[in-house]
């Protein structure tokens, strides 16, 4: 019996863990990624000899499920604790401590993405830019070479709501409206690199009352590049102003910001917007199918903006539509 093809739009993370539970049931899946690599907002910067996590900044773990996939990721060297120093910044600095234990990629954040991703048929920069259904079988259309001679009988939308809702609009109401009820935030993310080492005494900070709500030494985490790299992370409330300024008029707000944070000027630094950043409302959902169309969907956008949950709802639904296609 010939294997059921199923196409997976977006590795981020939701999309790799779903990919891996389709495989393991037995069937014939394909991943796509706009990006050049996999990990979605689990991303890090490379630059000449510096680098930055600009996406996610770390992950804890609670979910009994998602602790066994961790306990994997770190005995293959994927993830290692953060012992970073933890601040909490309101005009004054104060030290902060929990008892949580916060994961890093290693050597960067995408490294359990790239983990996951290995051996999966896997096309990345490959934009879908419209899905056409024709004698009951799904193909895609990509930005960079057109219609792709595939013919899937399941599509699965592992990317932020809104991007979801373009694709899909035309061939399913209910997740149509489901991604229309996802509002997600963006985020103006600095990535800075100095000359000299900051005489600051923590390595990562949740700020109040300023235009960033966290900032972090990249450089701290385990495994990362020598030199001294900062990750600064604008509010969802300062992100949402300024969502439409031009680059170079948020990037001499970013680096003011930063400045005013730290005492210090940036030597290098790179700006990037994440459009949908977070979720601005949880919900409990794990994920969506509509079996008529033939189509799902999952994401942390389902559950919540964290790591855990994006795996979890990939998770699910990988397991869920092997039900339903069994
Ligand atoms: C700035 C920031 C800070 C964060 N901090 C933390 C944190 O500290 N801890 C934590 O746990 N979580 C954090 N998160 C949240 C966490 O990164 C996400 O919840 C999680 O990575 C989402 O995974 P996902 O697979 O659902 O989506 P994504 O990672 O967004 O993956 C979707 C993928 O789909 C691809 N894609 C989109 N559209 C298309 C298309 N049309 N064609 C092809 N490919 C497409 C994208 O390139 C992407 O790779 C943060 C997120 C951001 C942005």
């Amino acid at each position: 019996m010939t294997k059921k093809k199923i196409g997976v739009i977006g590795a981020g993370i939701a999309g790799l863990s779903c990919a891996k539970e389709l495989v393991s049931a037995g069937f014939d899946v394909t991943v796509f990624d706009k990006g050049r690599g996999v990990g979605g907002r689990m991303s890090h910067r490379h630059f000449e000899n510096w680098g930055a996590d600009h996406g996610a900044q770390y992950f804890t773990v609670k979910n009994p499920l998602f602790a066994k996939e961790a306990e994997i990721w770190l005995k293959e060297n994927v993830i290692a604790p953060w012992q970073g120093r933890l601040a909490k910044i309101d005009n004054t600095v104060a030290e902060y401590q929990d008892e949580v234990i916060r994961y890093v990629g290693t050597p960067g954040m995408n490294a359990p993405a790239k983990y996951l991703a290995q051996g999966h048929k896997l096309h990345t920069s490959y934009t879908v830019t419209e899905i056409k259904r024709s004698q009951g079988y799904w193909s895609v259309v990509t930005k960079e070479c057109g219609e792709l001679e595939y013919a899937f009988d399941f599509m699965i939308f592992a990317i932020p709501s809104v991007q979801a809702k373009h694709l899909i609009d035309r061939y399913s109401t209910s997740l149509r409206d489901l991604c229309d009820s996802a509002k997600m935030l963006p985020c103006w993310t600095l990535m800075a690199y100095l000359k000299n080492p900051l005489s600051l005494n923590f390595d990562g900070a949740f700020v109040k009352n300023h235009m960033y709500s966290w900032i972090a030494r990249d450089s701290d985490k385990p495994e990362r590049s020598i030199y001294e790299s900062w990750v600064a992370q604008a509010s969802p409330e300062w992100s949402t102003e300024h969502v439409d300024i031009a680059p170079a008029e948020v990037e001499l707000y970013l680096t003011e910001g930063f400045k005013d944070l730290t005492g210090c000027e940036c030597d290098l630094y790179q700006t990037h917007l994440w459009r949908y950043a977070r979720l601005e409302t949880p919900q409990e959902l794990n994920y969506s199918i509509d079996p008529h169309a033939k189509l799902a969907v999952c994401g942390d956008w389902l559950r919540n903006s964290t790591v855990e949950d994006a795996w979890l709802s990939g998770y699910y639904l990988g397991q869920g539509l092997s039900e339903v296609l069994r």
